[in-house]
């Protein structure tokens, strides 16, 4: 069996160790234009705030790493085309592009047969259209390379502008604050972290953060980014602020050009697969941020734009192509971040999306503590709680300076079981005093969405 996978990133090199797993005779190429390969980008915030040494340790193999495996990984080479009536694709180095003129410059376009093709080629930074966006001192932010540039360039600056509240946003507003610069987050949507928080939670992130010295400018979008050749500022409105860098984290749009060509389905959003990441081409898979996904409350196809669901899609992927029966159910999306000792997570709907979704529902909430109140050390905790008016548990944010990965995780498992309000109270937790209540946030927050539906249905 011959499998081409086109991109280097978490789907596709996850792809590749799965397939390996369970098939040792399988013939893998991996293509990727990137010079690095199997690094975490997620850890690229991490690195800037100086919580990860440096750029190389977020490197975690080479690819000599996946020769041992007899993994053949080609590094900075394009994919130009996918034929999908004969199974075959054409790349071309970067490197010889590069050097036009060069005897490398004459090489022909290389041509690879497959019998199974994995289109795992992410996502490229959104970038709005915008005056100014092309100027010196303006970055995106997806690969390790962008880090690098972003921290070079942040170790000579002393005012920077993020353009974008989401998680990647406020990871590197974070790590350019650690680097001693002057920050602004700047959001068009009146509050940060839409997609994930609720006004009420996002606020008490937004005012963590504000102790810690970043500036936020929310409900309003940046006009644009001025400057002659080098960024001076931005604007918004009749506001001008000074800045030497801005950074675009304005989202991902899908790399679907290759699907496309091959004649894959295209949906909404990205790359349609089915349950097995099946594009409609049957021999071909496709994993990661370049394809869509089904919401599974909503029923609604969405976009997971996380390396963790890449991760996933990856593995489904390789089973089935070597004949294991697996499917990738609809996503809850469950998502944490750390900002210094803040964490925040969220699994399935906040109260807004739901009742975007026409959904009609109701929120529990609480403060707690993470520990017996006399414990030293004992956080502050706050959880939120969507349900539907039935009591069925559609959604939840926890916020809390610490164990909130593991709460998300819980809560994944009892949105994924469709367990009520009215259940989730009476589920049994573990409890010590240095570590957990001995009623945990969770079932707390749970009641107070019992006594709301009580009140609502007139018990
Ligand atoms: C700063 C940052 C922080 C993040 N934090 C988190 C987090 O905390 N948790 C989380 O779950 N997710 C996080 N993410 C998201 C996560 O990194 C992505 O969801 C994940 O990397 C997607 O993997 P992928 O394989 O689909 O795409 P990518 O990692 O983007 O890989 C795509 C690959 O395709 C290659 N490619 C594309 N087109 C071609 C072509 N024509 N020819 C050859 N190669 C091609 C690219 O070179 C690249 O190697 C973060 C992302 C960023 C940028």
């Amino acid at each position: 069996m011959k499998v081409v996978i086109i991109g280097g990133g978490a789907g596709g090199l996850s792809t590749a160790s799965n397939i390996r797993k369970y098939d040792e005779d399988a013939e893998i190429t991996v293509i990727t234009r990137d010079e690095h390969i199997a690094y975490s980008p997620c850890a690229i915030p991490y690195v800037l705030s100086g919580d990860v040494g440096c750029f190389d340790d977020i490197i975690m193999h080479q690819p000599e790493d996946y020769l041992e495996r007899d993994i053949m990984v080609i590094t900075r080479a394009e994919v130009l085309e996918v034929s999908s009536e004969n199974n075959k694709i054409r790349y071309q180095s970067l490197d010889s592009l590069e050097n036009d003129g060069s005897e490398d410059a004459e090489k022909p376009v290389k041509e690879l047969y497959y019998d199974y093709l994995v289109i795992a080629t992410g996502g490229a930074p959104f970038i709005p259209p915008m005056e100014g966006a092309d100027l010196e001192g303006v970055f995106k932010i997806r690969t390790i390379k962008d880090g690098a540039k972003i921290k070079e360039w942040a170790e000579k600056s002393h005012k920077a502008i993020v353009v974008g509240a989401g998680l990647i946003g406020l990871e590197i507003a974070y790590g350019l604050k650690n680097l001693g610069l002057e920050v602004t987050v700047t959001e068009m949507m009146p509050q940060i972290v839409p997609r994930s928080l609720d006004p009420s939670m996002a606020t008490l992130v937004q005012k963590y953060m504000e102790k810690k010295g970043i500036n936020f400018i929310l409900g309003q979008a940046i006009d644009k980014i001025s400057g002659k050749e080098r960024v001076e500022g931005a604007v918004f409105g009749d506001e001008e602020r000074e800045a030497d860098m801005v950074i675009l984290a304005t989202g991902v749009r899908p790399e679907t050009k290759l699907a496309k060509m091959a004649g894959a389905e295209l949906g909404r959003w990205a790359i349609v697969v089915n349950e097995k990441m099946q594009t409609s081409v049957p021999n071909i898979y496709a994993v990661g941020d370049c394809v869509e996904v089904y919401d599974a409350i909503t029923g609604h196809n969405t976009q997971s734009p996380l390396g963790s669901t890449a991760v996933r899609q990856a593995k489904i992927a390789a089973k089935n192509m070597v004949g294991i029966d697996a499917a990738f159910r609809p996503v809850l999306n469950s998502m944490v971040s750390k900002i210094g000792a803040l964490e925040f997570g969220a699994v399935g709907l906040t109260k807004t999306a739901a009742l975007q979704n026409g959904l009609k529902v109701i929120s529990g909430q609480k403060r707690a503590l993470t520990k017996a109140r006399y414990y030293p050390g004992a956080k502050r905790i706050d959880v939120k709680m969507t349900t539907t008016l039935d009591g069925k548990i559609i959604g939840c944010q926890i916020i809390a300076e610490e164990r909130v990965a593991e709460r998300v995780d819980t809560m994944s498992l009892v949105i994924a079981q469709g367990i009520t309000c009215n259940e989730l109270v009476n589920m049994e937790f573990s409890y010590a005093p240095p570590v957990s209540m001995v009623i945990d946030p969770i079932i707390l927050a749970a009641e107070d969405a019992c006594e709301k539906l009580k009140r609502l249905n007139g018990d």
